[in-house]
Formats: C-alpha cells, structure tokens, sequence
C-alpha cells in the first residue's frame, strides 16, 4: 500500500548572519525528504556560487518573461535585483510528498502565506543582537558600512519575526537542526497532512 501523502512547504528566513545557509544544508543531510528551492535571481553570482546549484543565474529580460508567463509562485525586488521562486519544481515535489524549503526574505514569506495558507513558516534568530553583530564582523568580508547597514536590516527583520509560526534560535547549529526537524516532523504528522492516510488504513 502506498501511504504517499502530499508534502509540506516550508518558508525558512533569517537575517544574514544566522547561519541559515548552514542549518538548510544540515537539514538536507538529515532527512532526504527534504528539498531546497532553488531560486531564480539577476543578482551576478558570488565566488563559490553555481548555477542551478546555489541559484539560477539570469538576466533581467529573462526574469520579467517568467513573470509574465505566470513561472513564480512568489517574487520580490530585493535591493536592485529581482529573486523569485518557480513555481514548477515546487508543485511537483510536494506531489511526491517531499518537504520543500523556500529560503526566502520577509516579504516573500508574505507573499507565501498569503498565496498558500498551509505553508509553515520558521524564523531563524540570533541568540542576541551583540552575538549576531560579533558574527558579521567575524566574517572579516565586509566593509564596516556594509556591515551597519546588513544590521540595520536584520533588526528590520527580526520585528516581523512574530508573522511566522516558529521562531528557531541559532546558538548552537546541531540544537536549531534539531528544533527545526522537529517542526516538520510534527507538521507532517498533523490529521490535514494525514487524512488521506488515515482513509487509506481505514479502507483496506
Ligand atoms: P542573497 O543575495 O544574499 O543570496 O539573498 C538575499 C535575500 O534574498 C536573502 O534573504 C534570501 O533568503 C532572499 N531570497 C533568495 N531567493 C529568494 C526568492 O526566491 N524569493 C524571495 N522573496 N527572497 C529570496
């Protein structure tokens, strides 16, 4: 008997500094029902970064005909360039009944709730203000500009943590993972995520 049942979609989001590059990849490690969206941007890609990997690379022709041709389920203007979500590779992941997660700003997330009600949300948060400051300047890659401006939008951020429905403290990586797997192993056990299951184990 096939006890497939539809997945979860899964809106992660933290200011930089949060380490939530980090948490998504341990999450995918510990679960191999969980898979990342990968984005489209028309932001030039950074060292290290790969196309289809990290995101997909395009231009900003390119990214206004998705929009046109209805290809995101969620796009934003984000700085000076666009970042969305496509809308196909979602669709048919949750089909089979994977957890896929969106690692999305704060206004996408919005956008998210509001398009697909059963979407979960989780805000990844620094231990304090200080540790997450300490963090960025520890990463010695940028200017102490660029570094006062990403707090200022992390603090932005953080005070529309109370629109998500979990808040995960990043302390120690292993501990939020775990918070983290527990929020979808949970959710996934939910009787609305269940019922087809149920009705399965009823009629046989
Ligand atoms: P970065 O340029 O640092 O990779 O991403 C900048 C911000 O855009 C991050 O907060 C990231 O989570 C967010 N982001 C990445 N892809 C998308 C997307 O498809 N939609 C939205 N709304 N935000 C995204």
């Amino acid at each position: 008997m096939d006890l497939k049942d539809k997945g979860l979609l899964v809106v992660i989001s933290a200011p930089a500094g949060c380490g939530k590059d980090t948490v998504i990849a341990e999450l995918k490690k510990a679960d191999d029902n969980v898979k990342q969206s990968i984005s489209m941007t028309t932001r030039a890609p950074r060292e290290g970064e790969a196309d289809g990997v990290d995101y997909y690379f395009t231009t900003v022709e390119n990214f206004e005909n998705n929009i046109s041709q209805d290809g995101f389920l969620e796009y934003v203007k984000y700085g000076v360039n666009y970042y969305g979500t496509p809308k196909k590779a979602i669709e048919e992941n949750i089909n089979e009944g994977k957890s896929v997660i969106l690692k999305i700003e704060v206004e996408g997330a919005g956008n998210v709730r509001k398009i697909y009600p059963d979407a979960i949300s989780v805000f990844i948060m620094p231990p304090s203000f200080s540790e997450l400051s300490r963090r960025l300047r520890n990463r010695g890659t940028e200017t102490e500009d660029d570094i006062e401006r990403r707090l200022k939008i992390a603090e932005t951020e953080m005070q529309r943590a109370k629109e998500y429905d979990y808040i995960v403290i990043n302390d120690d990586l292993t501990a939020c993972v775990n918070d983290v797997l527990s929020i979808i192993k949970a959710e996934r056990l939910k009787y609305s995520n269940m019922k087809n299951i149920v009705e399965k184990i009823i009629n046989n």
